[in-house]
């Protein structure tokens, strides 16, 4: 293993590949796929190597790791095997989303210094990211107890939804529900700054400035102890929107499949139509069509 400055406690120790998007997450949904069909379940190359960094020491890691567990067994397997819709959620939530969302904040952080012409960032947008960074790290080592100006959210990506009623060629359903992705993004203009974590359909928002604009309902984890349901959620403006540009990313990668890799995807199917029509993919697919067709 590599040496290095851990990324949490910044001690110089060997360093673990982590897992950025959490690896119950990964595992599940290569559980749930149809063999090489995951090319079509969601081309995005991030959800097939389900990307790791060498950044984390391994007792942070086994810190982190304590509370993904929690978090698998309270909301993610029963949301996906049971279709669970009510969930009662605690500090350790709260904290879940904080470790998920800052292993990407700190990761960007890099990147837009790095690439700040390419990404637009401004000075004001860095020192923002740079500050709550910090003051999550020291969250995260518990050094605090509360986070300054950062608002954790679950958005559940259910039937239903203004967003995929009107973007129905857009695949909704197998965009979401067989997809993974994390990302910090921010408007100037509209002052919304955030990252997003797409767990196969329950969707992560930390916010690190909430611009006039913003709207949700029903959707905030406080840090403490309260109730959320996956139903009657609302999500507008930049973080909406965002929503939007993952569908039409997703669309543009389904495009550029060569007509190779489809037909390939067409065989495997044709070999074994049994278990694709008992696949997690299929189901999804045919809600797509559904909406096509309403
Ligand atoms: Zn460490």
């Amino acid at each position: 293993m590599p040496k290095g400055n851990c990324a949490l406690c910044h001690e110089f120790k060997e360093l673990e590949l982590s897992h950025i998007v959490p690896k119950f997450v990964i595992r599940y949904l290569k559980k749930t796929s149809f063999g090489a069909i995951r090319n079509m379940d969601n081309p995005n190359r991030i959800v097939q190597d389900g990307e790791k960094h060498y950044m984390l020491c391994g007792a942070c890691e086994d810190l982190f790791s304590a509370y993904e567990t929690k978090f698998a067994n309270k909301f993610f397997y029963p949301y996906m095997i049971d279709s669970k819709k009510e969930f009662n959620y605690d500090q350790e939530t709260y904290y879940f989303i904080t470790s998920v969302s800052w292993r990407s904040l700190y990761l960007d952080i890099l990147d837009f210094v790095k690439n700040h012409d390419a990404y637009g960032v401004d000075m004001n947008t860095l020192d923002n990211l740079i500050k709550k960074e910090k003051c999550m790290r020291e969250y995260l080592l518990k050094k605090n107890s509360e986070i300054d100006g950062v608002e954790n959210h679950i958005f559940f990506f259910d039937d239903l939804l203004d967003v995929e009623k009107s973007n129905a060629e857009l695949r909704p359903h197998a965009t979401f529900h067989r997809g993974i992705i994390i990302y910090t993004f921010f408007n100037k203009q509209l002052n919304s700054q955030a990252t997003i974590t797409n767990m196969m359909g329950i969707i992560l928002f930390t916010l690190y400035s909430k611009g006039p604009e913003e709207y949700w309902e029903n959707t905030e984890i406080h840090n403490g102890n309260g109730r959320i349901e996956a139903r009657n959620q609302i999500v507008q403006s930049v973080c909406g929107n965002e929503l939007t540009e993952i569908l039409d990313l997703a669309k543009q990668k389904l495009d550029n499949i060569s007509e190779n890799q489809m037909s390939k995807i067409v065989d495997k199917v044709k070999a074994d139509p049994d278990n694709f029509a008992k696949s997690k993919a299929y189901e999804d697919l045919m809600k797509d069509l559904n909406l096509d067709q309403s």
